[in-house]
């Protein structure tokens, strides 16, 4: 079992929620919580890739940027961050950088791969090796509530296959 208290799972719980809050508006099934270590959220981000189309806007960009810009750098570091789904290679390097000192994730990238159906030529680089490259200073934990993770997914594949054209023939 994954080394996190209730209170995490709670924060992770929420990030899944968040993810199908966001697929409900039109967005990626992505979401993230950001927690200072005095425990209070600093902000609650969701991917916003599909309406800005901006391709970076990934949940830990906007959580992380959006948390530096209203409570400044000094009271992100140290803080834990709680994601739907296992960070990309490029979040990871963001996490990193801005000295988050925990990530707790529901979806390992090979439950998001068969879930989310990346495009063809999607290839796998594992986030572990950049959060390695932080050794002792970043603690990261995987897979804690795996079969709550997939409710997004499930929502956003649900509505593609809706909006899809009715075929008449
Ligand atoms: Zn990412």
């Amino acid at each position: 079992m994954p080394k996190v208290s209730e209170g995490e799972v709670a924060f992770v719980r929420r990030a899944i929620e968040l993810a199908c809050t966001a697929v409900g508006d039109g967005h990626h099934p992505f979401a993230a919580v950001l927690v200072s270590s005095q425990g209070q959220v600093l902000f609650e981000g969701t991917n916003l890739v599909a309406k800005s189309g901006d391709p970076i806007d990934h949940a830990e960009v906007n959580t992380l940027r959006s948390a530096y810009r209203m409570h400044g750098l000094g009271s992100i570091i140290g803080a834990a961050l709680y994601v739907s789904g296992e960070p990309c290679t490029m979040c990871a390097g963001m996490i990193v950088r801005f000295g988050i000192s925990r990530v707790v994730f529901a979806a390992p990238e090979s439950v998001l791969i068969s879930l989310w159906k990346p495009t063809a030529g999607f290839k796998s680089y594992p986030s572990a090796k950049v959060f390695q490259a932080a050794g002792s200073a970043i603690e990261v934990i995987g897979g804690v509530l795996i079969e709550e993770s997939k409710k997004p997914f499930e929502l956003y594949h649900s509505q593609l296959t809706a909006r899809e054209p009715t075929r008449t023939s």
